[in-house]
């Protein structure tokens, strides 16, 4: 299964990703930077493209 991973040091906080795929993705209030809602969500086609259309390309998945 594969793994997502936010690299917080580039979310610009744009919040797209939350918007794609806000089964997955929140935005946290005090950082202002994305981050998982659970540990080891299942990678869907809309956590593909919310990867894709984040600007910072910071949504990364690892096998
Ligand atoms: S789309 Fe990318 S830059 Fe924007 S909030 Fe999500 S992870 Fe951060």
């Amino acid at each position: 299964m594969a793994e997502i991973i936010i690299d917080s040091y580039r979310c610009s906080g744009c919040g797209t990703c939350v918007e794609i795929c806000p089964e997955v993705f929140h935005m946290n209030s005090m950082t202002e930077k994305a981050e998982l809602i659970a540990a080891a969500p299942l990678v869907t086609d809309a956590v593909w493209q919310a990867a894709a259309f984040c600007p910072e390309k910071c949504i990364e998945m690892r096998e």
